[in-house]
């Protein structure tokens, strides 16, 4: 009977929600792709040919069951996809909205292989959970039974917040550190709200703490409370604090006035999104409105920046980047949303330094060209020479990719072992650090990642961190 419902993709064609038009989207920071009506969720979901080794799956780090609640939501069964959904994710609606499905399960699916269009797996993910919460469906994780033993969370991103969930649902008392006043991590303060909205954020947290989970806020570690401290008062702890050193330009152009990092930038504009008072971008420092904008990067962040800076009423905004759009790591989905709200690309250029004496008035480009094909297979990008020239700017915004913080040496704990990127060093399955009862998951672990890999990492976590609890030998040793 379901059978017959699915595999429609070569009558129906691919259609994501409707999406708001450029103009309307430049004047606010609300999301741009709109719900799905209930008629639209089932006729797409039932394009999906119920593969019998699904690609989509196997590519989705959670291994979310993809065809099974495509099928129920074709099938107008919503609650039962949903409960199939949320089994695997601990936030499949932050998921539906911002995961790169391009390069995860919608990039593997079969039918956009046969060239049909992928059925748009994130978009009913992201409709079965947000329809799960208007009808009420979605409950706090409390649990049946409390046990004694404590947890220690540091950090409360998604990976933070997906192991507090499965811990504090089986009983365990669940403290959360961090140091923002707000939970979500990059979820929060990163993410600007056109990709995921901040109340879609907060109710997790709420949920979260409706189960039971505590959480300690504007309390960083290592500064307001030792790590010692916190190991003494828990009987294991989990480190998922992410990764918050930016990389820079060269020494010489920092400290000038009008060159901002790109997540102080971006924390500022979420913070006015949530009404709250921001002396830097009052007075101009971190606000892009009627300045002449270059972003200088090419991932995800600077698709962030580019875009939180056209609705902050940037006069222009330019994104300086050294390969070419086919080889840029941010998604061809965001570079399209970015030019159609009036970013402009400019390829194969790099930034040698800045103009202007106190503030910034330019920034002197070169010209680069692809060269042949590393080791890797990736054409590395080489210098035109003598085709330098200066961009004029008021604000240079830098988004060349995060580096873990020396965690060892802020929290005083020379023993716990990193890699020699500085990422904290964790078995890759149980997420046990070298020292007993710590364990480490999210960015911290595998350096600036995505969010879905924060989630599944928090969920293994807590499962490895159930069997140490239970292991009579390990808590009652400490
Ligand atoms: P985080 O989300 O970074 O959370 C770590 C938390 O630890 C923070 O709240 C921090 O305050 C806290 N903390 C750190 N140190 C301490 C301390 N000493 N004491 C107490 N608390 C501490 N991924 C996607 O999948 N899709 C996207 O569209 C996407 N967009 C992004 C846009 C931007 C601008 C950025 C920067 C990243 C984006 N990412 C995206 C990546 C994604 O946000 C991260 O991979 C993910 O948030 C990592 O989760 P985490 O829990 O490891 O760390
Ligand atoms: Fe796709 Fe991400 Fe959802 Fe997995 S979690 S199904 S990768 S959108
Ligand atoms: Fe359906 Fe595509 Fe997954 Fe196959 S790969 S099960 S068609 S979503």
């Amino acid at each position: 009977m379901a059978k017959e419902r699915m595999l429609q993709f070569v009558k129906t064609t691919r259609e994501m929600p409707e999406k708001r038009g450029a103009d309307s989207r430049r004047q606010d920071f609300d999301e741009i792709y709109r719900e799905f009506a209930t008629i639209k969720a089932e006729e797409q979901s039932s394009r999906c040919s119920q593969c019998g080794v699904p690609y989509c799956q196997s590519h989705c780090p959670l291994h979310n069951n993809i065809p099974d609640w495509l099928r129920m939501t074709a099938s107008g069964r919503l609650e039962e996809a949903y409960a199939l959904s949320q089994a695997t994710n601990t936030f499949p609606e932050i998921c539906g909205r911002i995961c790169p499905q391009d390069r995860l399960c919608e990039g593997n699916c079969v039918i956009e292989q046969s060239g049909h269009g992928t059925v748009t797996i994130g978009a009913v993910e992201k409709y079965i959970t947000d329809t799960a919460w208007e009808r009420g469906w979605v409950k706090p994780g409390t649990p049946i039974a409390e046990r004694t033993e404590s947890v220690g969370i540091i950090g409360a991103g998604p990976g933070g917040l997906a192991a507090a969930d499965m811990l504090r649902r089986q009983g365990v008392q669940v403290t959360v550190y961090d140091r923002y006043d707000r939970a979500g991590g990059l979820l929060t303060y990163g993410i600007p709200g056109f990709k995921l909205e901040k109340h879609v954020v907060m109710r997790r947290v709420e949920l979260l703490e409706q189960a039971g989970v505590q959480f300690v806020m504007n309390c960083d570690v290592g500064v307001d409370i030792s790590f010692d401290a916190i190991r003494g008062q828990h009987d294991a702890v989990l480190i998922a604090t992410g990764v918050y050193k930016a990389r820079d330009l060269s020494k010489d152009s920092l400290g000038a006035d009008g060159l901002v990092p790109a997540l102080a930038y971006l924390t500022a504009s979420n913070r006015k999104s949530f009404g709250d008072e921001v002396e830097a971008y009052d007075n101009g420092h971190l606000n892009a409105m009627g300045k002449r904008v270059v972003v200088i990067g090419g991932g995800d962040t600077a698709m962030d920046c580019v875009r939180t800076a056209i609705r902050q009423g940037a006069t222009s905004v330019k994104c300086l980047y050294r390969r070419d759009r086919a080889n840029m790591p941010g998604s061809q989905r965001e570079t399209q949303n970015a030019e159609e709200e009036g970013v402009e690309f400019v390829w194969l250029t790099s930034p040698l330094g800045l103009v202007g004496e106190d503030h910034v008035e330019g920034v002197v480009v070169q010209r680069m060209r692809l060269g042949p094909p590393d080791a890797s297979g990736r054409q590395s990008p080489e210098v035109i020479e003598g085709a330098d020239y200066v961009e004029p700017a008021d604000l240079v915004i830098t988004a060349l990719g995060f580096e873990p913080e020396d965690l060892p040496q802020m929290w005083n704990a020379p023993d716990l072992g990193t890699t020699r990127w500085g990422t904290v060093k964790a078995d890759f399955r149980s997420h046990a650090t070298n020292l007993p009862g710590v364990y480490a998951a999210g960015d911290i672990v595998r350096g600036a990642s995505l969010v879905v890999w924060a989630i599944r990492d928090g969920r293994e976590a807590a499962d490895a961190i159930m069997d140490y609890l239970s292991a009579p030998s390990a808590v009652a040793a400490e």
